[in-house]
């Protein structure tokens, strides 16, 4: 008995919070962490104030000290900043074929980023056509050309003796004619922003009507990497980007910075020079790489499993008391469902809907039932029963929530079934610990 008890106070035992004193070394370690990833100055110091006030108060998880909780809420607000699809991943539009034009400075990686999304979207059993417009390096269509062979996938180009504008409106055209389902227009860099490639994307976006203007951005950028970013999202309104060559030693800090000043998502990281070189991006992945502190997260996660035990313990002793109940289904449901898992996301507009989808339709099934929880009385909660016998109280609840009832029975139902689960699974128990055969 006096086990469980311990056990028990462990729980519900009282933590402490983030204090503006025991953060004080914790920040100061992320910001030096930050700043040699080469995230960009002023981003780091936008970063660190929002993160200062989010964190504030946050209680400190049993088992961690405040350092350890810091970090992990910095690691949270990192993903939560990077990750999700952002304003420019919306799907397929119905014209075919989705365009998508490539944007950068010279020598970032654009040409070879668009014969390896190319070969991406092939794997993908889609179609695709590239477009050279770089006509100021003779070379620069040359690549292009042999990309494309070597992928087996169609380039258009017109020599360099005519407009790059024109090209590209000529490409869209021959890919509607080929019936692809992307067109991918590679464009001319600079080594600086300048207003003559500024003007000719212009030009070219506005005549080819891109469903994807994807910068690309070479990953050791370094702090530049927040006035490249402004300046090509100011004159072009970029939807992504892609990050360039972070199979080098960078700590690709240039992510945040691409998320932080645009609002726009990474969609892809380039990881080398061959075509099979690109990955999706990974917001969990990039955050861990710029801030460097995977042990003190393995530590965070560690004291996080062990309450976790605790916790699928405690629900499966209070089934065994026949007490399991709503707030024990809210728990296990989340669990069930890995809607964490569900984060990691290919990044394509329009190529990954189902998975899109379903996170979507998982987290709003969430949303539901935890709305229709919330609006129950704390006797309903606690005591299932009387509700699921109840047509009036369900109604109530159906109104309160602002649900419907058939949502309200449909969470009945998952109660039910959730209930039967875990009391298989209890039964089980129950005769191991009798001694027992369950078979
Ligand atoms: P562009 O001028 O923007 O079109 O750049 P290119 O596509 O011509 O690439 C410039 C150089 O960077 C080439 O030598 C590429 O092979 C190399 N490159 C491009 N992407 C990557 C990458 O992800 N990793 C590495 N290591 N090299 C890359
Ligand atoms: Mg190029």
């Amino acid at each position: 008995l006096s086990r469980s008890i311990e056990k028990a106070q462990r729980l519900i035992g009282k933590t402490g919070t983030l204090t503006a004193e025991n953060m004080k070394e914790p920040l100061k370690e992320v910001r030096r962490a930050l700043l040699e990833a080469d995230v960009s100055l002023p981003v780091v110091r936008r970063f660190i104030k929002k993160v200062e006030e989010r964190a504030l108060g946050t209680k400190v998880l049993e088992g961690v000290t405040p350092d350890v909780q810091f970090i992990k809420v910095v690691s949270n607000e990192l993903i939560e900043l990077m990750g999700g699809g952002g304003p420019g991943a919306k799907d397929l539009e119905p014209g075919f074929p989705q365009i998508i034009l490539m944007a950068g400075l010279q020598g970032v990686g654009k040409t070879t980023a668009a014969g390896k999304l190319a070969l991406y979207l092939k794997k993908a059993k889609k179609r695709c056509l590239l477009v050279a417009t770089d006509v100021y390096r003779p070379a620069a269509i040359d690549q292009l050309v042999k990309l494309g062979t070597a992928i087996d996938v169609p380039v258009f180009e017109l020599g360099t003796q005519v407009d790059p504008v024109e090209i590209a409106r000529r490409g869209v055209e021959e890919g509607r004619r080929l019936g692809v389902d992307a067109v991918i227009v590679d464009t001319a860099g600079r080594l600086q922003v300048d207003e003559d490639m500024m003007g000719e994307l212009r030009s070219i976006k506005s005549a080819v009507r891109p469903s994807d203007t994807l910068l690309v951005v070479d990953a050791m950028t370094g702090q530049e990497a927040a006035n490249l970013v402004r300046a090509f999202n100011d004159a072009v309104d970029i939807s992504g980007a892609i990050l360039t060559k972070m199979d080098g030693d960078s700590r690709g800090g240039a992510a945040l910075s691409v998320r932080e000043v645009s609002g726009k998502p990474i969609k892809f990281v380039g990881v080398g020079e061959k075509m099979e070189a690109l990955e999706p991006f990974y917001p969990e992945r990039m955050a861990s790489r710029i801030l460097g502190m995977g042990d003190v997260l393995t530590l965070y996660e560690k004291a996080e499993t062990a309450i976790k035990e605790e916790d699928a313990k405690a629900a499966v002793e209070r089934l065994m008391e026949e007490k399991f109940d709503f707030n024990d289904f809210l728990n296990q449901w989340k669990t069930m469902n890995n809607m964490g898992g569900m984060q990691m996301l290919k990044m394509m507009p329009g190529f990954n809907k189902i998975s899109e989808k379903q996170l979507y339709e998982a987290e709003k099934q969430f949303e539901t039932y935890e709305a229709i929880i919330k609006a129950m009385e704390e006797e309903e909660r606690t005591n299932p029963e009387i509700l699921i016998k109840s047509m009036a109280r369900r109604r109530r609840v159906a109104q309160d929530s602002g649900q419907s009832e058939a949502e309200v029975s449909k969470l009945m139902a998952a109660f039910t079934s959730m209930k039967s689960q875990v009391g298989g699974m209890s039964k089980f128990l129950k005769l191991q610990k009798a001694g027992g055969d369950p078979a």
